[in-house]
């Protein structure tokens, strides 16, 4: 019986890893939940799967639950809460599925435990790419991508070696506005940027994809994850989302994995790794697609996704500031505070502005991700 930590498991990513569990009860047992505030999800979560820990991040939700939780369940609160129950709970697998830089924190202290972390929350990668590879390699702890292009990339790569990679061909979707005009972006509203064709998903990573930073994001978790330069890693527009990416080796074959956009089988994939467990989830019936269909992205459009590549070669703390730049953006314009359009235009002054600091140690990032934030909330 595998035992399971879940760092955020009220959002779209930790309901639908609960969903993936419950046909598993036999196989995998639930040991840890936490949530931001939603603590009348939680409870629920909590009377069917009895985890040891709960960790509510917000006092006033917790003290609600807290006469509620059956016995034998510790409840924790606060960022120290979430940090104290990946170093104390009992687990062999986190799920990171906490949005954001807030995440890093709770999966770095899993990964120096050595455990095996199914990452949704690209964003550890992005802000911290080396030195968490650093903490994975002197701990043994492994990263299984949960992040669906890259579970792509890594079911592609089993019995495959990196040396005989070309490229990886990251496929984005193009989200709600790929075919838009740019002028429109001026009067997108947060209803429209929230309309993804194909997925459902939480409201940032939902603006991250009507920007396509989430693309970007993206394409600097696969450079941690697989190795690889900005120049092998190349994006391709792929309005079905059925190819969820692929793999080009030097020989010219391309492999792709397929499916319907349905982050269960990823998350499941995450969890059973190197095996695979029969579910019924519902299958690809490729005629009823008909067509797929590929495009090169729009980087004068989706001036996000260019900024992500930039970061990446500009590398440093470039990333990190591009990653809290795009938080705050994206929290202002779902706050209604700035237009759509603006988002970009802030994360390239945050770019230009802050100073770039080559060191990757920690406490550098949490520095620069607090510095850049700061100069972002308050930038018109
Ligand atoms: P959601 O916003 O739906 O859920 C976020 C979860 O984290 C919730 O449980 C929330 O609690 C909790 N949370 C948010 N902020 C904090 C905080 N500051 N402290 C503690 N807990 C917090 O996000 P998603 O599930 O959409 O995304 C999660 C991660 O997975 C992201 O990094 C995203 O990029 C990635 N991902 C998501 C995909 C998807 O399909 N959704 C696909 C691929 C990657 P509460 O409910 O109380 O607010
Ligand atoms: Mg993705």
């Amino acid at each position: 019986m595998k035992k399971i930590f879940i760092l955020g498991s009220t959002g779209s990513i930790g309901v639908n890893t609960l969903n993936v569990l419950r046909n598993f009860s036999d196989k995998f047992a639930v040991s840890a939940l936490t949530v931001n505030s939603n603590s009348d999800l939680l409870l629920k979560q909590i009377n069917e799967f009895n985890p040891k820990f709960v960790v509510v991040k917000e006092e006033e939700p917790a003290n609600k639950i807290k006469e509620h939780l059956p016995s034998g369940c510790r409840l924790l609160t606060g960022n120290d809460g979430l940090i104290t129950a990946a170093i104390e709970a009992e687990y062999d697998i986190f799920v990171g599925a906490l949005v954001g830089f807030a995440g890093l924190a709770p999966t770095v202290e899993a990964i120096k435990r050595g455990k095996r972390i199914a990452l949704a929350n690209k964003e550890t990668l992005v802000v911290a790419g080396e030195v968490v590879n650093k903490y994975c390699a002197e701990s043994g702890a492994q990263i299984i991508p949960v992040d669906s292009e890259h579970s792509a990339i890594f079911q592609c790569m089993v019995g495959e070696g990196i040396n005989e990679v070309e490229k990886l061909i990251l496929t984005a979707s193009g989200g709600p506005f790929l075919n838009k005009d740019k002028s429109s972006f001026e009067n997108a509203t947060v209803d429209e940027a929230l309309n993804h064709p194909n997925w459902e998903m939480g409201n940032k990573i939902s603006i991250d994809s009507a920007t396509m930073m989430n693309k970007g994001l993206e394409v600097i978790e696969a450079h941690w994850l697989f190795g690889l330069p900005t120049d092998k890693i190349e994006v391709v527009v792929h309005p079905q989302s059925i190819i969820h990416s692929m793999v080009q080796f030097i020989d010219g074959s391309i492999k792709a994995q397929m499916g319907l956009p349905d982050m269960k089988l990823p998350i499941q994939y995450a969890l059973t790794y190197p095996e695979r467990f029969e579910n019924d989830f519902e299958r690809t019936n490729l005629p009823d697609i008909g067509t797929l269909e590929f495009f090169e992205p729009n980087l004068n459009k989706f001036e996000c996704l260019k900024l992500a590549f930039d970061a990446l070669e500009i590398g440093g703390n470039a990333p990190c500031v591009i990653n809290a730049a795009n938080e705050i953006a994206v929290e202002r314009f779902l706050n209604r505070e700035i237009k759509f359009s603006r988002i970009p235009a802030l994360i390239g002054s945050a770019l230009e502005k802050i100073e770039n600091n080559k060191s990757s140690d920690i406490d550098t990032i949490f520095d620069c991700d607090r510095e850049t934030r700061k100069f972002v909330k308050n930038l018109n």
